[in-house]
């Protein structure tokens, strides 16, 4: 098979063939990004509706964060933090003004930053809430999703991102999402828990959005037994869901926050733990670390990409344009059986299918939308989810709402 004969399949083969097979992609080849959009290399254009997993909120190809990441790659790209660089620190001033905490702690990718916060709370633990080593534990959610390493698929309640890869860390109890009793008892049955990492709306899920005053009643429950509330705001963090952090909905401060992908608006790998000193002063030097964590390049485009979501008003543009698609893709597919739910907040939303999650009924509806014109990834076998860039217009989000319209209602038809 020749480059020019089949475009997209040569590229498709050779993922395939030498690539280890970890992912199910949809068979769709991009080549170049702009704002809302992708295409592939075919040359034909589509609305991105998960902007690689909520990283790209800021847009593709954004021009002042492709600059800034430009001239710093130019300038010096890496010194290890063996050095100090002029990049960091005043990145550091920044992103805890912008979030409001005594510290940062920056890694690269979400995954890390979740271990970041384990490891910085269990040494919270043993230093300053008189923990016996090492008995500290750590609740987490039932469906949650905070990454792919052992310790974090140690606490997943997924089969296929856990079974196969044991022995697992232990140290971590598994309470239902969204119910308040069972974390209370969960609590008060075990006095050595020092936090409750989670998701504000669970993105992997399936866009599941707990009751109103669920995140609000875990910090207080966590007040109450002394202990720490983690909010993994990696997907619903930086505007996705209409406020800056999702937290926010529920005027509630994290005592500990994880941030990552549209931390860099989805051109670098970039996280970051934020907290108060009485915690983040518990790891000292040569205890915790990476070499690319804070490096120049990534202190520059994350303050360049914070600084893109005040200026374009991101969060006020995700609320509105959120609440444009539900309503309107609500009322274009009333009274249609396949349609189970269309839920979410800002533009981190979902459809749930008329159908199994072991059904591949929304997989066939994203070949059917992507051949639309629009990128869309089921989370399940019954759910999709809906994530465009936050940069989107209101003329862009319903001429969307038409194509995903479109296809449900002619969809198997
Ligand atoms: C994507 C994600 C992660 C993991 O981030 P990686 O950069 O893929 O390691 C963790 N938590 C949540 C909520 C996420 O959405």
């Amino acid at each position: 098979m020749t480059e020019t004969l089949n475009h997209s399949q040569y590229y498709i083969e050779l993922e395939d063939r030498y690539g280890a097979h970890n992912y199910h992609p949809l068979p769709v080849v991009l080549t170049k990004g702009r704002g809302v959009f992708v295409w592939d290399v075919e040359g034909k254009r589509y609305y991105d509706f998960l902007s690689a997993y909520s990283a790209v909120n800021q847009g593709h190809g954004h021009p002042r964060i492709v600059k800034v990441l430009q001239e710093q790659a130019q300038r010096l790209a890496l010194t290890s933090r063996a050095f100090y660089n002029d990049k960091l620190g005043p990145y550091e001033k920044f992103i805890t003004g912008y979030f409001g905490y005594d510290k940062v702690l920056p890694m690269n990718t979400g995954a890390e930053g979740v271990e970041t916060a384990i490891k910085l709370v269990r040494k919270w633990a043993y230093e300053k809430k008189g923990i016996k080593p090492y008995e500290a534990k750590i609740i987490t959610a039932e469906g949650n999703f905070h990454g792919r390493t052992v310790t974090i698929v140690s606490f997943s309640t997924d089969p296929e991102a856990k079974e196969g890869f044991g022995p697992y860390t232990p140290g971590f109890l598994t309470v239902p999402y969204n119910n308040l009793d069972a974390l209370e008892q969960t609590l008060h049955q075990n006095p050595g828990t020092v936090a409750f990492l989670v998701e504000p709306i669970q993105g992997e899920a399936g866009v599941n959005v707990p009751d109103k005053g669920y995140l609000a009643g875990a910090k207080k429950l966590c007040e109450q037994y002394g202990c720490l509330l983690i909010a993994d705001e990696i997907q619903t963090g930086i505007a996705r869901t209409g406020k800056l952090l999702a937290s926010q909905h529920e005027n509630v401060r994290p005592d500990v926050l994880i941030l990552g992908k549209a931390l860099s608006g989805g051109v670098y790998p970039i996280s970051a733990v934020l907290a108060d000193d009485d915690i983040m002063l518990s790891i000292k030097p040569g205890q915790h670390g990476s070499t690319f964590g804070g490096n120049p390049i990534a202190a520059a485009v994350a303050v360049e990409a914070l600084q893109v979501v005040k200026d374009e008003h991101l969060a006020e543009n995700a609320a509105r344009t959120g609440e444009i698609f539900r309503s309107e893709l609500r009322k274009k597919t009333e009274n249609i059986p396949l349609v189970k739910q269309i839920r979410g907040k800002g533009l981190l939303n979902a459809m749930v299918i008329n159908d199994t999650p072991e059904s591949d009924t929304a997989w066939n509806i994203c070949l059917q939308l992507a051949d639309k014109g629009l990128l869309a990834k089921p989370t399940h076998g019954n759910i999709i989810r809906f994530a465009p860039p936050l940069v989107i217009t209101d003329d862009q989000i319903n001429e969307a709402v038409d194509i995903i319209a479109s296809v449900i209602r002619n969809y198997g038809g």
